[in-house]
């Protein structure tokens, strides 16, 4: 960005600069900017949202990121896999080494600890009917591999009959059905579809008004997002309950180490969910845990 830039972005720079505090000071630590779907007493949920472009001054209208979340007998470790952003990670290495070892209780640890693949995007919240507050606003959604597949399949249709649609495009893209089912405890979204597409709006000012509130998707792959290696590596031994007596008073959330009877259940509670094989479901169900918290 050039000096002129910087002078012409003053204000936007200071509107983010308010939101990002607004972010870091909730009670809860949770970003009120992401918007969740909610299922109802039935165990479903349905929203329509509308994917937008990518914010000004970036040219990618998604986020992709890695995350570790698992939990040993030291506490939860929810963090940034720097592999993200191309840089090594401890975690995944140890992985390796576990899968390798032949083992297939060393596999099923392995695939409990696996770095999981999560998307960002700017939304507008079109029809929000358990959280009508939220209709209208501009959010960031985190969606997982089956729904970042059906952006695909729209975008770059397998067959002849279908026509590629932008969908993050304002004038040609298509609203987004969400349709939730629970299945064996995971949220289901094979229901989810885009519906004909149409312009969001037939007034360009109320467009541009919408995407002047999009929040920066680049932000979630800024190198200061993810710890160093030394850092996480620390992290990991605290989670995993081999950090040195020392460590484990200083950090406030580690200060209440597993009795072996937590830990044994713990164990039998991985052994169960790696059965899973839905884990982008099983991540929503950690990233849950982990913001409900
Ligand atoms: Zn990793």
């Amino acid at each position: 960005m050039s000096f002129a830039d910087l002078k012409r972005k003053s204000q936007s720079n200071f509107e983010f600069l308010q939101k990002e505090l607004e972010k870091s000071s909730t009670a809860t630590g949770a970003d009120s900017r992401l918007w969740k779907p909610e299922l109802d007493a039935s165990g479903n949920g349905y929203a329509v949202i509308r994917f937008l472009p990518a914010p000004d001054g970036e040219t990618v209208p998604w986020a992709k990121v890695y995350n570790h979340a698992f939990k040993g007998p030291g506490g939860w470790l929810i963090d940034g896999c720097p592999t993200t952003i191309g840089d090594k990670c401890p975690i995944c290495a140890a992985n390796t080494r576990l899968w390798n070892s032949g083992h297939e209780s060393d596999k099923a640890t392995a695939r409990d600890r696996k770095r999981k693949l999560s998307y960002y995007s700017n939304i507008f919240v079109v029809n929000d009917p358990k959280n009508p507050d939220n209709n209208g606003k501009v959010m960031l959604f985190k969606y997982g591999k089956k729904i970042h597949d059906k952006i695909l399949a729209a975008m770059q249709p397998e067959f002849q009959d279908e026509t590629p649609v932008n969908i993050f495009d304002f004038w040609e893209g298509a609203n987004f059905k969400i349709k939730i089912k629970t299945v064996g405890g995971y949220w289901n979204y094979d229901a989810s579809e885009f519906i004909s597409p149409a312009a969001l709006s037939s007034d360009d000012d109320e467009m541009e008004s919408i995407w002047k509130q999009t929040y920066s998707l680049e932000a979630f792959t800024a190198p200061s997002e993810f710890k160093s290696y030394e850092d996480l590596q620390i992290r990991m031994d605290s989670a995993l309950g081999a950090a040195p007596e020392t460590l484990q008073t200083q950090s406030e959330e580690y200060e209440d180490p597993a009795p072996v009877a937590t830990a044994t259940r713990e164990r039998s509670d991985n052994s169960s969910s790696s059965k899973s094989e839905d884990d982008d479901d099983a991540l929503s169900y950690f990233a849950r845990l982990a913001e409900e918290d």
